[in-house]
């Protein structure tokens, strides 16, 4: 098996196909003790990151409280940072001289994001499918298109780069070369 792919420590690997995301709750939460108990680090944000998206009920029922406390924080730290989107996307955006309905395209602009928000789901990192942007453009201005889908980018990538921290981990660049060494490259 190769951990490689499934664990990607580069944001444009992140999305690439994961061999491992079918795997059940309970063995994705023994690669999380695993990575843990033998300090491959390199492993954890994608492997945290996909365990937060379960249940916390169902969490706790496998591994305990002890093991579950820190997949329940991860949880509840992506949660809200889909308030931060719909936050940036509300304000008046950079390009909005040449926004020619100002009001129209703010509303329009954060409609999509909406259900993403409430659903509570978190996964802040998942991308948008081309067809909601497709229907987005045929609701807000040209250029306000082009600044949501700016903004989403820039807003996606930080979340990316908090990851480690917000799961109090080594930076990327730490994990990177954890990773290489790991695999000697
Ligand atoms: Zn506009």
């Amino acid at each position: 098996m190769h951990l490689s792919p499934a664990y990607p420590t580069t944001f444009n690997t992140w999305d690439q196909e994961p061999p491992l995301s079918s795997l059940p709750l309970a063995d994705q939460l023994s690669i999380v003790r695993l990575a843990k108990d033998t300090k491959i680090l390199w492993i954890l944000p994608k492997a945290i990151y996909r365990c937060a998206q379960y249940d916390a009920a169902r969490i706790t029922e496998i591994t305990g409280p002890a093991d579950a406390a820190p997949i329940l924080t991860a949880t509840a730290k992506l949660i809200p940072e889909h308030w931060l989107l719909i936050q940036a996307l509300a304000a008046p955006l950079s390009g909005e001289l040449g926004c020619t309905s100002s009001s129209a395209c703010a509303l329009a602009r954060v409609r999509p994001f909406i259900s993403r928000a409430t659903e509570n789901k978190a996964d802040p990192l998942a991308l948008v499918p081309e067809s909601s942007w497709s229907l987005l453009s045929e609701e807000v201005c040209d250029q306000c298109l082009v600044d949501a889908k700016n903004v989403f980018r820039s807003w996606r990538l930080k979340i990316w780069e908090d990851l480690p921290g917000m799961f109090d981990l080594p930076s990327w660049i730490d994990l990177q070369k954890a990773k290489e060494a790991d695999l000697e490259f």
